[in-house]
Parts: structure tokens; sequence; C-alpha cells
């Protein structure tokens, strides 16, 4: 297994990151998911300029420009073999004597790149269709910048397998944010219906892929928060993740939706979201 390390293509096991990275001691960092379909990388584009977006929004500078990114990853995916799986790509601000404030400007920022080889088509969870239990959201304030802080995300996850299911649903003064590590959708009167953009959650870029082709293929979509009970009372609900696709939800905290199989309309988003992934 090879992974990318500041500048190197290297094995794994030699792999190192100084345990004064501010990544490690601060969560002082950005990383971004692609997803790789038939050795081929999925949306990643759009990844790429949310990466470049959540560096500026926090000061550091991007180390490399998109078409370098774009090189790094395509060699990566080539160096593993990868056909079907995910690329993890991070920066932090880098390594110097640990104090809170930035180090000097010309501290080099940590890049650390690998791959995972999973299965994300073929997926039996998206046939079965997944449950979901819904947690406080009790992240920070700025939850539009793909941080590495993921505690929250760490501890709403494990609550999630705790309860034996895939996904949690984030909530803020009744309304549903998203998923711990997906977009949320519900399906409501015909409609779909996920909520807006703010800081109060990521820019999915899986969320942005589905609503266009949601509207390609004539169906409605409402930007507009939703709360727990209207969750709990959807004809259809489903999360979007780069790794997820669209991940058809059939259970929310014990309330089976519809028939309790994935619906209708998740089933044909997912098969849209593969088509142009080119599944
Ligand atoms: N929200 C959160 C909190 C996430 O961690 C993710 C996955 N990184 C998403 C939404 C989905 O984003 P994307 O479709 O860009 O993977």
């Amino acid at each position: 297994r090879i992974v990318y390390v500041n500048g190197e293509f290297v094995p794994f096991e030699a792999a190192t990151v100084s345990i004064m990275d501010r990544g490690f001691l601060f969560a002082d960092g950005i990383y971004e998911v692609s997803a790789v379909l038939g050795g081929r990388l999925v949306d990643n584009e759009a990844h790429l300029a949310r990466l470049d977006r959540s560096l500026g929004e926090i000061g550091i500078r991007n180390p490399y420009p998109t078409e370098e990114w774009i090189r790094l990853e395509t060699e990566l995916v080539r160096r593993n073999g990868v056909d079907e799986g995910l690329v993890y790509m991070q920066v932090t601000r880098g390594a110097f004597e640990r104090d809170f404030a930035f180090p000097p400007a010309e501290t080099e920022p940590t890049v650390v790149m690998f791959t995972q080889a999973k299965t994300v088509a073929r997926n039996p969870l998206a046939e079965r269709g997944a449950k979901v239990i819904t947690v406080p959201d009790i992240r920070w304030k700025r939850r539009d910048i793909k941080s590495v802080a993921l505690l929250a995300q760490v501890l709403a996850k494990q609550e999630a397998a705790k309860a034996g299911v895939a996904e949690a649903w984030m909530v803020e003064d009744g309304f549903v944010t998203e998923g711990s590590s997906s977009t949320a959708f519900i399906i409501t009167g015909g409609k779909v219906v996920t909520r807006p953009l703010s800081t109060a959650l990521l820019p999915g870029i899986t969320r942005l892929a589905v609503m266009r082709l949601a509207e390609e293929a004539g169906l409605t979509i409402e930007e507009r928060l939703f709360s727990v009970e209207e969750a709990f009372a959807a004809q259809e609900a489903f999360y979007t993740s780069a790794s997820a696709f669209v991940m058809p939800v059939i259970d929310i905290d014990g309330h089976e939706l519809g028939d309790g199989k994935p619906g209708a309309l998740t089933k044909r988003l997912r098969a849209l979201y593969l088509e142009m992934a080119g599944a």
C-alpha cells in the first residue's frame, strides 16, 4: 500500500508525521474525500474546489493548484490499483513548536493522501436501506468548513453504531442539520426536501449533484429546514455523501418510513447518480 506524504509516495509503514503537527495537536486542518469508481475519480473537481475554499476560510495556503492535486490523486489511485473506493486528502497548518496562534508564514502545510478500497456502487446496504437515529448537533458554528475537528461526528457515529444503525442525523432547535458524515434529505408531498446551505452544515458535493439530477428528472426540490417530526412522517428519506452516494433511509428513530423498503424516487435518484458516476 502506497500513501502520499509531503511530496512523496511512500509505503504506508514508512509514512510519518511530526508529533508537533497542528493537525494532531489542534485539529488545525482540512480534509476531502473523493470516490473512485472504475478507477476514475467521481465529481473530483468539485471536491477540490471545496478543499480550496475550506483552506481559504481558515487561512491555510493551498499547497497545490487543481491540476497538481488531480495528478497526485490519479497517481495514487494507479499505484494502489484502486478500482472502487475513495481517495482521502488532508492538509494541516504544518508542524511547529506548540502554540495556539499560527506558526510563521513559511511553515509548510502537511499534506497526506491515501486510498481505501471499498464497495461504493454495489453496496448491499443500499439494497436493504439504512436505519438512522437522531442525536443533538453539538458542533461548532462553522460547519461549512470541512475541518478535521470531527469529535462531535465521531461521538454521533458511535451512538449510531451502538444502536446498530448506519448513520446519525444531527438535530438543532428541532430541525435536522445533516448526517454525521452525509447530507440529509426527505421526500414529502412528492417533493425532495433538504436544508438550504449556510454555516450550519457542509455544502455536500453529492447533495448538489443529486439536486441537479432530481431537477433534470422533473422532481420538485425544496431547500428549507425540516423538523425531526416531519422526517418521521416522510414518505421517503435518504442521505448523500461521496462514499455512500444516495443511501435510502427506511427507519428514523424506530419510525418506519413507507413500507420499510427503499422508496421508489430514492432508488431512481441513486440509479441516476450511479449513471453519472460512470458505474
Ligand atoms: N455533511 C458532513 C458533515 C460530512 O462529513 C459529509 C461527508 N464528508 C457530507 C455532509 C457529505 O458531503 P459530500 O457529498 O461532499 O461527501
